[in-house]
């Protein structure tokens, strides 16, 4: 019996898939291969001819062409983890079947609202269908919502003869949310020409652009010594950290920019007397501008250092994504017909920059051009995420449509 697309969306929410950072294994949780599995399984299940895993993680397929002209191979891809951010145990997902306006206070915790205020894209949801989490957790539409719509997107080619289409890869991936995805993704291996991510947000959004992105830590060694007899020999981390992060300028944060606006992040403080470290995000849609970020806080921890001549601060930048719109633009094929099959679904298409990144930002570099498509998600990695699901139809025909252009331009 095939089940529909909503089915496939709470099985797959169900399976607690959180990947986690610093992990020494990969996919950086086994847990990831739960859903993995069961993807492998339902390809199979549904008839699709290639499937398979590898001992990494990454389930791909392929579904042969059916007509007789050459047509690049598309690839569509969707990542099976969670963030680490919030737990993604135990999901109870709420349906809303006709959503009727207006906040909505979660049912798990009544301090959680999806509030109408901060959710614009609620507006168009109106008499939608809508999924949230009870709000004690994640629901994890990023990125099962982007699962969901390539399955019944190929559940739809396999069952339905008529749709011409040339090969097709399909890759869902695991460890997305700690930046890793393609630490093992083989591109030749996949064997797509031009390939689209599932894992956008607000239904009509795509993306062609992401940050570019590098990751700094600085680490501050101090002197632990009995607070008792610590004069002029402790020398406290903690201080020396605190007054680096105090000084960073907080009109280049996350929170208070926007747009092409590039950030400084930390977001993870760790630390005692002897030893304290902060974990810091450099982001601007300009690699140039990244390099200017670092030099922010190279001033910064020289200022701090002068004060604390005792203690001793180290700065570790590495890269970890560019941005995509480059290798995007070398063959616009790829983002002109995706603009077409959106609207083609009857929707107004609209390029949006992320302010993040996605796989397809390294995979593009790598030579896999690969823009984004939306899922009709929001709120990721929080309690308060939640899905439209009419967006998610949205996404099917659109991946559908743009199928069938590609069959339609190529000679
Ligand atoms: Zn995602």
């Amino acid at each position: 019996m095939p089940d529909n697309m909503l089915d496939k969306f709470l099985r797959y929410v169900a399976i607690d898939t959180q990947s986690k950072e610093d992990s020494e294994s990969y996919p950086s949780t086994t847990k990831q291969f739960d859903l993995l599995n069961l993807l492998l399984k339902e390809l199979k299940d549904i008839g699709v001819p290639q499937a398979n895993i590898d001992e990494h993680g990454y389930v791909m397929a392929t579904i042969p062409s059916n007509v007789s002209k050459p047509i690049p191979t598309l690839g569509f891809i969707a990542h099976v983890d969670t963030s680490p951010e919030v737990s993604g145990a135990n999901v109870k997902p709420q349906i809303i079947k006709e959503y009727k306006g207006g906040d909505i206070v979660l049912p798990g915790d009544s301090d959680i609202i999806i509030r109408e205020s901060e959710n614009p894209a609620l507006k168009s949801a109106v008499g939608k269908m809508i999924v949230t989490s009870d709000g004690t957790t994640l629901l994890g539409a990023d990125d099962k919502a982007g699962v969901a719509i390539i399955m019944t997107a190929v559940q739809q080619l396999i069952s339905n003869k008529n749709i011409p289409h040339g090969e097709i890869k399909i890759g869902f991936t695991p460890d997305e949310e700690v930046g890793a995805v393609t630490k093992f993704f083989d591109i030749k291996k996949f064997g797509a020409q031009f390939a689209y991510t599932l894992d956008g947000d607000t239904t009509g959004e795509l993306n062609k652009e992401t940050f570019s992105a590098d990751s700094c830590v600085i680490t501050v060694h101090g002197r632990d010594i009995h607070p008792g007899s610590a004069k002029h020999i402790m020398v406290n981390s903690v201080r020396v950290i605190s007054d680096i992060i105090a000084r960073l300028p907080k009109q280049v944060a996350p929170e208070t920019t926007e747009g092409y606006e590039p950030y400084i992040h930390p977001y993870v403080l760790e630390g005692g007397i002897g030893k304290s470290s902060i974990k810091i995000l450099f982001r601007d849609f300009k690699t140039s501008g990244l390099a200017d970020l670092k030099k922010i806080v190279e001033k910064i921890a020289t200022e701090v250092q002068a004060l604390y001549p005792k203690a001793k601060i180290e700065i570790e930048v590495k890269e970890q994504y560019r941005n995509m719109r480059e290798g995007l633009e070398k063959d616009t094929r790829v983002i002109d017909y995706l603009f077409e099959a959106t609207k083609r679904a009857g929707l107004n298409p609209e390029w949006t920059p992320i302010r993040g990144g996605t796989d397809g930002s390294r995979l593009t570099e790598n030579g896999l051009p690969t823009p984004n498509i939306f899922t009709g998600g929001a709120n990721y990695h929080s309690r308060t995420e939640w899905v439209n699901v009419w967006g998610m139809e949205k996404a099917v025909e659109t991946v559908l449509n743009l199928i069938q252009i590609w069959v339609e331009k190529s000679k």
